[in-house]
């Protein structure tokens, strides 16, 4: 295998891992040690964790000294104003990511402890941080900027900094090539639909404007959290629920989107649900669509011009209810969906990216399989010089 890059997105609680040939973007094997640092698990820390990664890529009949590793990929999941393009891992640049934890305190903190091991276990090779924020550096002001108090913002760097940046780019790029078009050329809507959710509205290449903000926690409503919310909330349940703001935003986070309505985060199970009649179920599944329909046509607005909608992530690539629940009624928006097509099971072509719009719709609307992986993988030989970033 040449290029070939370990991907690793280390979570609190689990370490997911991918080893990519990033030449012919090729997943020779993939793996999620779960359970990280929880009661009666036999992985106590992120260092085991690592260690049981290896012992699968083993089993698996892959050796990492002799298999054409050209580095080790980090997704992190915040880069602050500071890190927008893949970079090379050294103690300087990890004292900076800690630093950055308090805009992440969720995600930072364990991709730095994934990094510390990995650094540990795999010396001899370069460890590159690709970051979740990158794609939208460049937001337009008018999109990146809260309306609240100028100089606490620049003081404190609240702004919104969007995340899923790998995916929305993978994505706009894999429709573009798909329509045969270069991405320059097209005003896209990409809806990353899985158990985190955002969108955002790409014009001719550029982002502007995501659903994500200073946080994950804003805009659609997601697997936990609750995407928007009236900034009144929390002080309201601070003052009279006496609820604390670690309280609140664990709430917020990890009690609230889908499986806060409805005791579930599933969608598969959720779908379940509603079928057997369950009302908060239903209320669930409505309130997130009433919510994605809120940002497809905002987005259509800030466009004004648009020529693709992809949906992707697992809810985004699988459920073709929910893209049939977001689209029906647009045709005077410019979105003609073909049920029978909406329906179809991926015949294999184009990397299973395939059109679920009538042939007359003026918006083309596709589902894309999304590859978070790739993008590192490929982002990180561009940093070592044997590949040119798209
Ligand atoms: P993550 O953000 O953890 O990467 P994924 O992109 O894997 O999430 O998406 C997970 C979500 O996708 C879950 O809600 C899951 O139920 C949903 N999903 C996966 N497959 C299907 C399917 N066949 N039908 C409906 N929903 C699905």
């Amino acid at each position: 295998m040449n290029n070939a890059v370990l991907v690793i997105n280390s979570g609190s609680s689990s370490l997911k891992f991918q080893l990519v040939d990033a030449d012919s973007g090729v997943a020779r094997a993939a793996g999620n040690v779960e359970r990280i640092g929880e009661p009666w698990s036999a992985v106590a820390d992120h260092e085991q964790a690592l260690r049981r990664a290896f012992d699968m890529l083993a089993t698996d009949g892959i050796d990492l000294q002799a298999c054409g590793l050209v580095a080790v990929g980090h997704r992190v999941v915040h880069g602050g104003m500071e890190f927008h393009q893949p970079t090379p891992l050294d103690d300087t640049v990890i004292g900076k990511l800690e630093r950055l934890s308090a805009l992440a305190p969720l995600h930072n903190p364990p991709a730095v402890l994934g990094i510390r091991v990995a650094r540990r276990l795999l010396p001899d090779v370069a460890h590159i941080a690709v970051f979740d924020t990158a794609f939208f550096h460049d937001l337009p002001p008018a999109a990146a900027t809260y309306a609240i108090d100028r100089e606490l913002a620049q003081t404190w760097r609240i702004r919104r900094y969007g995340f899923h940046g790998c995916s929305h780019r993978y994505v706009s790029e894999r429709a573009a090539a798909f329509l045969g078009r270069p991405r320059d050329g097209l005003n896209q809507i990409v809806l990353h639909l899985g158990n985190g959710a955002s969108a955002s509205a790409i014009a001719a290449g550029r982002p502007v404007d995501t659903s994500m903000g200073l946080t994950p926690l804003e805009g659609l409503v997601m697997g936990t959290r609750s995407g928007d919310l009236d900034p009144g909330v929390i002080g309201y349940l601070w003052r009279t629920a006496k609820m604390g703001v670690d309280d609140i935003e664990a709430m917020l986070n990890q009690r609230s989107g889908v499986l806060g309505l409805a005791g579930e985060r599933d969608f598969r199970r959720l779908r379940a649900m509603i079928e057997s009649g369950d009302p908060a179920a239903q209320l669930a599944y409505d309130v997130f669509i009433h919510r994605l329909r809120r940002y497809l046509g905002g987005y259509l607005a800030v466009l004004g011009h648009t020529d693709v909608v992809s949906f992707t992530a697992g809810i985004g690539e699988h459920d073709p209810a929910v893209r049939r629940d977001a689209l029906t009624g647009m045709a005077e928006l410019g979105i003609r969906f073909d049920e029978d097509r909406n329906l179809a099971a991926s015949d294999g072509e184009s990397d299973g990216v395939r059109r679920i719009s009538t042939d007359d719709s003026p918006i083309t609307v596709l589902v894309v399989p999304t590859n978070e992986e790739l993008v590192i993988a490929r982002d990180c030989v561009s940093v070592l010089g044997g590949y040119r970033r798209a």
